[in-house]
């Protein structure tokens, strides 16, 4: 029995979704098939495939499990549930319009022309505010649209906001805030389920980690009830005597987020050699 999963083929969720899987200790065949491969090490098939035709595939149980942006999904409205959040391929829907517009906000929209390569997501957006407006669905290049005169505004993706900028528009409003989701069948059978369950175990681990960092320190015994008071860690901090009499060795596990502001607090506190560790699995 082994567990078959989706993954893009080329684009910009297949590294980070082949890392994933690297991460969770799951070694890819590399096979010369490059549509399909399985895992020497992991009950596991891989089938490459468009993003687009994933929700599909998952909702027909030709694949058990896949890996699509959440745009994707809700665009395609396909029988698959969201098991786990993945923290990559992070981006957002945006309605977006050229830089010289008074925009003045969504009523902006109404009447107005909008090419996208999401009418699904676009529609549902308009109805909830009300708004009629034309879509013209197009599949790529969107954001020369209204520089070409096809439409008044665009719905797209964006990370950075670059590509926007460089065709003279602007950013406006967002549709949807999106990420790499882990999804499943909705009848998955109980040994499927099974090796979803080990999957998922490793994957939560592998996510905890990349959000945290081993720091080392040492400190001055004086101030040693002030460091570890600035420390979360998990349970406590570890801390070990050096050699150097009146001087301890703090080990402790800070989040990626609140990481710069306490290493700023450690040092003001009288923390010296500062080690700042990755972490590779964690388990809690
Ligand atoms: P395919 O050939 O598989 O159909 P594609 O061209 O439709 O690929 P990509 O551009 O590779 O898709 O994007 C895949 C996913 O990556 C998007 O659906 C989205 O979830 C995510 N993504 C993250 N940042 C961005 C971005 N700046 N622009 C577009 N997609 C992004
Ligand atoms: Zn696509």
């Amino acid at each position: 029995m082994k567990l078959k999963i989706a993954i893009q083929k080329s684009g910009r969720l297949y590294e980070d979704s082949v890392k994933l899987l690297k991460d969770c200790g799951i070694d890819l065949k590399n096979g010369v098939n490059k549509l399909k491969t399985e895992s020497d090490n992991f009950p596991m098939e891989i089938y490459f495939l468009r993003d687009d035709d994933i929700p599909q595939y998952v909702e027909d149980a030709v694949a058990d499990i896949g890996i699509v942006g959440e745009n994707v999904l809700l665009e395609k409205n396909k029988k698959a549930e969201i098991v786990e959040q993945l923290g990559f391929g992070k981006c957002r829907l945006s309605v977006a319009v050229g830089r010289g517009e008074k925009y003045d906000g969504v009523q902006f929209l109404e009447g107005k022309k909008i090419a996208t390569t999401y009418p699904v997501l676009v529609q549902r957006y308009l109805d909830t505010h009300k708004i009629n407006a034309e879509i013209h669905e197009i599949s790529g290049s969107v954001e020369i649209a209204p520089g070409i005169g096809l439409a008044d505004a665009i719905v797209d993706l964006v990370s950075s906001g670059s590509t926007l900028f460089m065709n003279g528009l602007k950013e406006v409003e967002t549709v949807l805030k999106s990420q790499a989701v882990l999804i499943r069948n909705a009848q998955l059978g109980a040994a499927q389920q099974e090796i979803l369950d080990k999957l998922l175990f490793r994957i939560r681990a592998v996510k905890k980690a990349r959000n945290n960092k081993y720091v080392l320190l040492n400190a001055p015994n004086d101030q040693l009830e002030e460091i570890i008071r600035l420390l979360p860690g998990m349970k406590s901090p570890t801390v070990l005597p050096l050699a150097e009499p009146g001087w301890s060795s703090v080990h402790s596990v800070l989040s990626e987020n609140e990481f710069w502001d306490i290493i700023e607090k450690l040092k003001s506190a009288g923390a010296q050699g500062i080690l700042v560790v990755p972490i590779e699995k964690m388990i809690i």
